[in-house]
């Protein structure tokens, strides 16, 4: 069946730059001759019928905003086999003949069930701040919030090397370590703990053993969360008690990771994936996120995409450490 309209929605977390990827796909399907729909709130537009015609004016001014304009949500509904079937009743009803899906692994894996079970042609943007997909070297999101990061790292070294502290500093992650580690590089951090590696405890052990105080006079330890483990806040605890002579103190950075306005790097992303979604609807090419390795534009299996088989450099890992002697 010939394509006429495509369906947009952005879901799971929001991340800076979704928003440009909305402007890039509309305007490309545009430009190509297709009807656009925006689906509001994820899969939860879907299953509920919240959808609203896009025009190339829609998307006019929001390159340069974070969040989304077509809202995000978590939604259970979708998850089951009768959420499933009331988004393709609606879909249908609304004349989508295929969906462009911006969002994360989660959002991702449900768009491979949906395009299995009722033959709808989707194609997938990489939309999170996690860098955690596979087949792609960076997510849309992932450079602002890094820069976030960066920022608020650098305010906070201000402070620990004035009053001569540990800050333990807690991003988000908790299954990917890309934000801690690059934003230990980027701040001259003392050290990177994140989920790829041995237990936090045995990394603390290391740091504790390096004698990470002897030499300087503050330190700031990168954390990835760790709802498991209690992140940042239990190490700080654990340095607390067991070395007392330590100021040891937390922040947790938070949702202020996810907002803001993208970064030139993320806008670009944002720009160029959401143009090749479309070109890929056209080629015919069904169930792949669009992808950027070395540069280029690469269609993934969601299968693959999904996968979090990417790997953490541990060259990076080691020039903390090196860097931070
Ligand atoms: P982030 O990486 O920012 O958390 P995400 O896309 O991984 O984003 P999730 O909350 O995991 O966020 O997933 C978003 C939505 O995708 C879910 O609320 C649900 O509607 C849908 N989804 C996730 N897993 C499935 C599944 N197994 N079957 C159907 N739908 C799913």
């Amino acid at each position: 069946m010939a394509i006429k309209t495509i369906g947009i929605l952005t879901s799971g977390g929001d991340s800076p730059g979704m928003n440009a990827a909305i402007r890039a796909v509309t305007r490309s399907a545009i430009y190509n001759g297709f009807g656009v729909k925006g689906v509001m709130r994820g899969y939860k537009g879907l299953v509920y019928n919240e959808i609203v015609d896009l025009h190339s004016q829609s998307v006019s001014n929001i390159i340069q905003q974070g969040g989304t304009i077509l809202k995000t949500a978590r939604c259970k509904e979708f998850a089951t086999v009768e959420g499933r079937k009331a988004a393709c009743d609606n879909m249908q009803a609304a004349g989508i003949d295929a969906l462009v899906v911006i969002g994360g692994d989660g959002s991702l894996t449900g768009a491979g069930i949906f395009a299995r079970e009722y033959n709808v042609p989707i194609v997938g943007l990489p939309g999170t701040i996690d860098n955690d997909l596979g087949g792609t070297d960076s997510t849309i999101g992932y450079d602002t919030a890094l820069n976030t990061i960066m920022e608020a790292v650098d305010k906070l070294r201000d402070t620990a090397s004035s009053h001569e502290r540990l800050f333990f500093v807690e991003v988000m992650g908790h299954t990917a370590g890309y934000l801690a580690l690059n934003s230990a590089l980027a701040t001259g951090a003392e050290a990177a703990i994140i989920p790829e590696m041995e237990t936090e405890v045995d990394q603390l052990a290391d740091l504790i053993s390096n004698g990470f105080r002897k030499s300087k006079n503050s330190a700031i330890v990168i954390v990835a969360e760790n709802p498991q483990t209690g992140g940042a806040t239990a190490l700080a605890e654990r340095v607390k008690k067991e070395f007392p002579q330590y100021d040891a103190r937390v922040t947790i950075l938070g949702h202020i990771q996810r907002g803001g306005s993208p970064t030139a790097v993320d806008r670009i992303l944002a720009s160029r994936m959401g143009e090749a979604a479309i070109e890929a609807l056209i080629d015919g090419q069904r169930n792949v996120m669009v992808g950027i390795e070395n540069g280029k534009i690469v269609y993934v299996p969601f299968n693959r995409a999904i996968k979090h088989d990417k790997g953490i450099n541990r060259n990076s890992l080691e020039l903390v450490k090196i860097l931070s002697i």
